[in-house]
């Protein structure tokens, strides 16, 4: 039985998973705890280790009756350093110090290190700054020759093995899809997973490249892009619309536009997102305290409220459920937070598109839904749904109400668990008589302890059962009362 209090957390909570969470009671607690997603970073790990987790996460939401849905997230074209002999150095203000691509990758010293991305020379020009390890380190380029960059340490500290490298102000030219991106997509499109993600794309070409690779079987996966790059910003409209969602990448965007352009930044993309009917992921460093502490700070506790507020549809944790102390605690927080916030009034009435012509009937249904449910004193929104779409509709408008999904997909139901607000529900509408739907689809949503006897809800359905966008209908009905 589902916790009525847990209801009402509408922002969903995407978690990575690492050392820290591959313990099955650990990662069972977690999805107890209030995690939709969970995050598989391809920037770590093998390939064994993903396909233990996904058979990992399909077991406990059997379990627990609960729907997670799987993302694999794709390391994408991040330029790092090599290694060095003695494992890192320490650099100093005024030194000089010289990326060189073509050093053998584990003979970094005190005065130069290796490169894995060849091309870099031609991408840099003197007077650039390069920021490594997100950006604790500076370096001013003084000259390049060849493919040599002689850079001046403007602020230094330690630098350890294949720390991260980014250009103040974006540019590097490296693609979004590198040969170990499309190995990892292949292997994890074969192991199920729901939703993949695409680091540093440049525009919407990177997503149309990344959709084709998904190929006829997995045309339906769930591709999220990862604004995490300056052209992507000036991009944003284009490279939403040719994916399925964003995640506002909060980690290498800093880097690249200067961490204090990142708030406005953030507030931009939850609004594009939702204007253009996608969902958003608001990621990194959101409870980063909790890596070693098991209380968030109140700075980061406001962090999550402020995405709340602007209605995100979820907040990820990264190191904190990956490698902290306290995943478990940090998803609670998360919840938590959400849940309190999520109070707010101003976030259960919206004017969104009352002014807009609908291009669709199913459009249309979903936002008279929307409209009445929101002037009515109801309990839930039922929705039968092929795709998504409809219950995606919805939950672009502001509402306290619950959106319960019901679908017959695996991977429709999975892709709803990201949408803010949206409960997904198995039910298959073709396995039941067509004059019974109603009642059996209401039934299913009560059997998941969602709904009880008497209480007002508003279904949506489409005259002709299974076919994808054929929603035309609603009504509004009482539990218990429906024929
Ligand atoms: P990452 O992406 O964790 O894969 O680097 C998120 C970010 O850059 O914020
Ligand atoms: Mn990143």
């Amino acid at each position: 039985m589902i916790d009525v209090d847990d209801m009402l957390q509408r922002t969903k909570i995407v978690a990575t998973l690492g050392p820290a969470s591959t313990d099955e009671c650990v990662l069972s607690d977690m999805i107890l705890a209030g995690v939709n997603v969970v995050r598989i970073n391809c920037s770590h790990g093998t390939h064994e280790q993903y396909a233990k987790w996904v058979r990992s996460v399909r077991h406990l939401s059997e379990k627990h009756h609960l729907i997670v849905a799987v993302l694999a997230d794709l390391q994408g074209p991040k330029i790092r350093i090599a290694r060095f002999k003695t494992g890192s150095i320490m650099l100093r203000e005024g030194e000089l110090f010289t990326l060189d691509p073509d050093m053998d990758d584990d003979s970094g010293h005190e005065h130069a290190v290796g490169v894995d991305y060849k091309e870099l020379a031609s991408d840099v020009e003197t007077g650039d700054i390069l920021l490594l390890n997100d950006g604790l380190i500076r370096l001013r380029v003084l000259s390049v020759e060849e493919n040599h960059i002689h850079t001046e340490v403007l602020i230094g500290g330690e630098l350890s093995n294949n720390k991260g490298i980014n250009r103040l102000g974006g540019g590097l030219t490296a693609p979004a899809l590198t040969d170990k991106d499309r190995e990892d997509l292949a292997f994890m499109l074969k192991q199920g997973v729901d939703y993949v993600a695409v680091s540093f794309p440049r525009d919407a070409n990177d997503m149309t490249t990344a959709r084709d690779l998904l190929g006829k079987d997995h045309q339906h996966v769930g591709l999220i892009a990862k604004i995490e790059r300056k052209e992507a910003m000036d991009h944003l409209d284009d490279i939403i619309k040719a994916s399925d969602g964003i995640m506002v990448a909060r980690g290498d965007l800093g880097v690249e536009i200067g961490e204090a352009q990142v708030p406005l930044a953030q507030r931009h993309m939850i609004s594009r997102a939702r204007k253009l009917d996608k969902p958003v992921i608001i990621a990194t460093q959101m409870m980063e305290s909790m890596v070693h502490q098991c209380v968030p700070t109140r700075a980061e506790v406001s962090d999550v409220a402020t995405a709340v507020l602007d209605n995100a549809d979820a907040v990820m944790l990264s190191a904190e459920t990956a490698t902290g102390q306290y995943p478990v605690e940090a998803v609670r927080a998360m919840a938590n937070t959400a849940k309190a916030v999520e109070k707010n009034p101003e976030s259960h009435q919206s004017s969104h598109r009352v002014n807009s012509q609908f291009g669709r009937t199913d459009e249309a249904i979903a936002m008279a839904t929307m409209y009445a449910a929101n002037h009515l004193s109801l309990e839930g929104i039922v929705t039968l749904s092929e795709t998504g779409k409809t219950p995606l509709w919805m939950s672009r408008i502001r509402t306290a109400i619950p959106i319960y999904a019901l679908s017959r997909h695996r991977l429709t139901l999975a892709k709803m668990a990201l949408y803010r607000g949206v409960y997904p529900v198995y039910f298959d509408p073709t396995k039941v008589e067509r004059n019974a739907v109603n009642r059996e689809a209401i039934d299913c949503v009560v059997k998941a302890g969602y709904l009880k006897e008497g209480d007002c809800v508003i279904l949506t359905k489409g005259d002709h059962m299974g076919i994808g966008g054929g929603s035309n209908a609603l009504k509004i009905l009482t539990v218990g009362q429906v024929e």
